[in-house]
């Protein structure tokens, strides 16, 4: 069944070669016991690892059920181990995270068995080697005798063809020893079983064949063989799908015994994940606010119409504008700055003509008073208020008051130093903390004095309309059709300087990005380092995992996993904090700036230092996790390139 024909093993240290093994030439059969004895350094172990696959000989071939390995993949090793081998160690090499029972399934979940029938045949096991009372437990709480036998009850729980045991009493006392040979031997009458060991009694009694090995060459072999069976059925190596819930469950376990240490690398991952969405949110929070705020000054559904080469609009040009559907109303922009006296004071105030949209005076502030009904019957801002009255910003709640001292005001525009027209206050625009100093009169009755005051001028510069029409497109080839055709420009200047605190926005967040970047690629080799300590902690882990018949991308994956967990964690703790130092500091910003700033200048400011939104911390957490896998490939690919030899060597 397994034959070594001319198998030698050679170790070059410096100049020195050294044979493990030298031309070894050996089968062995179904129902062999053979005690292969030697001093220490004889070659024993070595003889084991290469008829498993764990190691690779140096010339000579060996073949199982008569097919030559020479060909076999670490893979087809690894299956094979998984299947037909039960390993026995000296030092029981048990997964120390896990229960008793889950050692012992380990192999049948490495087949791809599911977890239930694994489990139940894994608890089978243990009953039968007497340690039904202990099969929640880990290894720590185990005595040495007790371990061994979770070993061997996890060498047989995938009913191999060949038990390997590398001196499996060696840690035992006698009577112990005893104990697990001759269970071993009982439990595996058609099995081949090769044990390792330096005690010539122990192979005395219960071996039916002995081999003696030295320097690597076989001594001795007293061949109490059974007959030459030829080999029944051929090896078959079908490849397993191991699960991923149970790779996980390494990467978690791996992750949970030691929190701490991944706690702090967390916290200090997640410090660049944290800086990238407060400056995310800040970015947010002031783009926002700004154009909240600009709409209290700029109406975000006016459109200004221009002249192409910023002439007059003729008549024939308003009324074809007029005449389209698309128009909502229409008007002529009138905005001259006159010198005005009031209460004795001189001041300039800016003239405008009542915006068509006389409801704006209700959307964007407060409106007291009337709208004018006579020509000299003017709408005043609260600036203009205040400067009448000579005060200062006031608190909201006394903007009435105020309005009931202006009202039916009377002030003179001023035209070289005399009195040019008396108006009078019926309204009062109370627009807030950006207001500044105007007044709005009926467009006909502003015309007729700005065009006495310069007969020369032309005062339709500009059109102010709103349009029927909302969608982007429509207003794009409404742009269009008005340029070909009227040669006039119409912008939204609400839009126009929206979209430039926004493209410098845009520009920050990019530059703030690339910092926070940099702090991204710190916090990456932390993680691989972390990784990487972890894979060194779990060297021996990966040995056994590794005999066992784990395949090298299985132990990669535990690692990448770790690290994806890792990344989490990262992810988990920037988005809480981040939200937490948001509302902090929008909290801080709206006591201790906002509101004194209002009760000063007695505006209506409503900012949002922060706004916290969901699409950035997804991508963090999703980002987070697939960074910090990239981070840990390069320490988990080299734990899948571990030799499970030197791993599995005694520390
Ligand atoms: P045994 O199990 O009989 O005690 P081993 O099979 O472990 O012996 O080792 C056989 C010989 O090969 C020893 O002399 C050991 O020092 C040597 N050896 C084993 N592995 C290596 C290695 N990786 N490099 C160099 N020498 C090694
Ligand atoms: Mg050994």
């Amino acid at each position: 069944m397994l034959n070594l024909h001319h198998v030698t093993k050679t170790y070059i240290n410096g100049d020195e070669t050294l044979h493990a093994l030298n031309d070894v030439n050996l089968s062995f059969r179904p129902g062999d016991v053979a005690f292969l004895l030697g001093a220490s350094g004889s070659g024993k172990s070595t003889l084991l690892n290469v008829l498993s696959g764990l190691d690779t000989p140096s010339e000579g071939t060996i073949s199982i059920d008569g097919v030559d390995t020479e060909r076999f993949s670490k893979k087809d090793w690894a299956i094979y181990r998984n299947h037909y081998v039960g390993f026995v160690f000296q030092e029981y090499n048990l997964i120390e995270h896990l229960s008793a029972l889950e050692n012992v399934a380990l192999p049948l979940l490495f087949q791809g068995v599911d977890r239930k029938s694994s489990l139940e045949r894994a608890r089978i096991e243990l009953e039968r080697i007497g340690l039904a009372n202990h099969i929640d437990k880990k290894p720590l709480f185990l005595s040495g005798g007790q371990q061994q036998r979770v070993a061997i009850a996890r060498a047989f729980v995938t009913n191999p063809k060949v038990i390997m045991a590398d001196e499996p009493t060696g840690a035992l006392d006698s009577e112990l020893g005893d104990k697990v040979i001759e269970y071993l031997i009982e439990n595996a009458k058609d099995k081949v079983v090769i044990v390792v060991t330096h005690d010539e009694d122990l192979a005395q009694r219960y071996a039916n064949r002995i081999i003696t090995i030295s320097d690597g060459k076989i001594i001795t072999d007293d061949r109490e063989q059974t007959p030459d069976t030829p080999d029944k059925d051929k090896l078959s190596l079908t490849e397993p799908r191991m699960r991923l819930s149970l790779l996980f469950k390494f990467a978690r376990n791996n992750l949970a015994s030691r929190m701490f240490r991944n706690l702090m690398t967390a916290a200090i991952v997640s410090v660049g994940f944290i800086s990238i969405l407060l400056l995310t949110f800040i970015i947010g929070g002031i783009t926002g606010s700004i154009s909240e705020n600009i709409a209290k000054i700029i109406p975000p559904d006016e459109y200004q119409i221009h002249h192409v080469e910023d002439t007059a609009i003729d008549i024939g040009t308003y009324t074809a504008i007029l005449g389209r559907p698309e128009v909502d109303d229409l008007q002529y922009n009138i905005n001259e700055t006159y010198p005005v006296q009031a209460r004795g004071n001189t001041m300039m105030f800016s003239f405008l003509s009542l915006p068509f949209d006389t409801l704006a005076f209700e959307r964007d502030g407060t409106f007291y008073g009337r709208m004018p009904e006579n020509d000299d019957e003017v709408v005043i801002s609260l600036r203009t208020a205040l400067e009448i009255r000579q005060m200062q910003m006031i608190d909201e709640d006394s903007y009435g008051y105020l309005f009931d001292l202006v009202t039916e005001t009377q002030f003179d525009l001023i035209h070289l130093g005399q009195p040019h027209t008396t108006l009078k206050i019926v309204g009062m625009h109370a627009d807030g903390a950006f207001s500044q100093a105007r007044v709005y009169m009926p467009y006909d009755a502003l015309y007729d004095i700005v065009s006495d005051l310069d007969p020369d001028g032309d005062y339709r510069m500009s059109l102010v309309t709103t349009l029927n029409i909302s969608s982007d497109n429509d207003i794009q080839a409404f742009t269009q059709d008005l340029y070909d055709t009227e040669n006039v420009v119409m912008r939204n200047v609400f839009a126009e300087v929206t979209g430039q605190v926004e493209s410098v926005m845009d520009n920050a967040l990019r530059w703030f990005i690339g910092v926070a970047l940099i702090t991204l690629v710190v916090s990456g080799i932390l993680i691989g380092l972390v990784i990487y300590t972890s894979v060194l902690e779990r060297i021996r882990e990966i040995g056994i995992l590794t005999a066992l018949g784990a395949r090298s991308h299985n132990i990669r994956l535990i690692f990448i996993l770790e690290s994806g967990l890792n990344g989490l964690m990262s992810g988990i703790i920037a988005m809480v904090a981040s939200i937490f130092i948001a509302s902090f500091l929008n909290r801080l910003f709206n006591s201790f700036i906002e509101a004194p700033l209002n009760l000063i200048t007695g505006g209506n400011l409503n900012f949002t230092l922060l706004s916290v939104s969901l699409l950035p911390i997804f991508f963090v957490l999703v980002f987070g996790v697939i960074y910090a896998m990239i981070a840990g490939a390069l320490p988990a690919h080299y734990a899948s390139k571990l030799n499970a030899v030197h791993a599995l060597r005694k520390e």
